[in-house]
């Protein structure tokens, strides 16, 4: 086959793509908000379901968690590509209503319109452009995921599913502010700390009381120690309570830590330190810690570096000149990494101001994204 021209096609349904992009913003669909998702959800689906594409729904009870389609299914692993996205934002009910979305120039904006709807859109114009002009011997599947933002703790399981049966994952979380890929992720852990001490008055009888705060305090500076700045291992306790009154020695004390790791070898040794200092006893108190959330780093591998270098090439063939960073911001790629896949992340649409009020996509970048994504998967397998 030769290769078709995606350009054009695109560039003709750039208008579409904004009044749908429009349609998904204002469609709230913040991670807790399970009705909202599955809103979001299901439009990807029906856009693509009413292309002939085939779609499945995957559900886990009641709850609608992610949509996947396949154009051209049934091929073998290598020849098989795989593009990500997740639905959820992290934003309130009420926001899109509060802020809908609205283009100033040739700036986006509105809750998620970054991160990533643009992104999710981009995916599902990618997947109608295959079915009508792809490779016939190249697998292209879609993922539409719920729960992102916090942790994917629900998707996980039928991302790595998707990831074992295919090699090329393209994450469309949306492209840095200059347009630049994401080459290489940290992995986070998000875990709690729970401290017991003994509440005692604290003019009456102080020597009786155990103090959870104390206690916590101390532990604190024992994890901050894990910090490495030349290792890129950080560790920031963004959360903290406890305590009963003034005059009380605190009876407990709670606090929410946010770990940060280049690698699963760091990650092991962080957790085994961490495991000691959270059950251990220094003043006479009890604890316990429970991991909240994770995810796992994305540590560029040979194969994603040469995908990163396809793609790349491709871009500046194009006389697109971007470059591939390294963020200490997780995502999914993370366990398309850990499953053994050549990954690349952020080739959605560029933008700015993630998780802000400030946040916008880059309309102009859209075709152009979308084209890069189009020739590199062509020229697969
Ligand atoms: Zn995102």
């Amino acid at each position: 086959m030769t290769q078709p021209d995606f350009q054009p096609w695109m560039d003709a349904q750039f208008d579409d793509y904004v009044s749908n992009l429009e349609t998904l913003v204002n469609l709230d669909s913040g991670s807790y908000q399970r009705e909202g998702v599955a809103r979001v959800l299901n439009w990807v689906a029906d856009f693509l379901s009413a292309d002939g594409i085939e779609v499945r729904r995957h559900h886990t009870g009641e709850v609608l968690s992610c949509v996947s389609a396949a154009v051209n299914p049934g091929q073998d692993r290598d020849h098989s590509i795989l593009m990500l996205g997740h639905c959820d934002t992290v934003f309130p009910a009420g926001e899109a209503a509060r802020r809908p979305f609205r283009v100033e120039g040739t700036q986006a904006h509105g809750p998620g319109v970054a991160d990533m709807k643009a992104g999710v859109l981009m995916n599902a114009y990618l997947l109608r452009a295959w079915h009508r002009m792809g490779r016939r011997d190249l697998q292209l599947s879609g993922l539409f995921t719920c729960d992102e933002e916090i942790g994917s703790l629900t998707s996980a399981r039928v991302i790595e599913a998707l990831c074992r049966e295919h090699r090329y994952v393209f994450n469309a979380e949306p492209g840095r502010p200059n347009g630049n890929v994401v080459i290489g992720r940290k992995g986070g852990v998000f875990f709690d700390i729970n401290v017991q001490g003994k509440a005692a008055h604290a003019g009456g009888n102080f020597y009786d009381g155990i103090s959870a705060i104390s206690a916590l305090g101390k532990k604190m500076g024992e994890l901050e120690k894990l910090i490495d700045r030349d290792e890129g291992i950080t560790l920031n306790v963004g959360l903290i309570e406890g305590g009963q009154s003034v005059n009380t020695v605190a009876p407990n004390a709670k606090a929410g830590v946010d770990l940060r790791i280049r690698t699963l070898e760091q990650r092991e040794k962080c957790l085994t330190e961490i495991a000691r200092i959270c059950t251990g006893s220094v003043i006479g108190e009890t604890s316990t810690w429970e991991i909240r959330g994770e995810f796992k780093p994305f540590v560029q591998s040979e194969g994603s570096r040469q995908l990163a270098e396809r793609y790349l090439a491709t871009s500046l063939a194009q006389g697109v000149m971007v470059q591939g960073e390294i963020t200490g911001g997780c995502s999914d790629s993370g366990i398309a990494a850990a499953c053994g896949c050549d990954v690349i992340c952020a080739v959605g649409p560029a933008g700015g101001g993630f998780h802000t009020p400030t946040e916008y996509v880059r309309l102009e970048t859209v075709v152009p994204k979308a084209t890069v994504l189009f020739n590199t998967m062509w020229s697969l397998g």
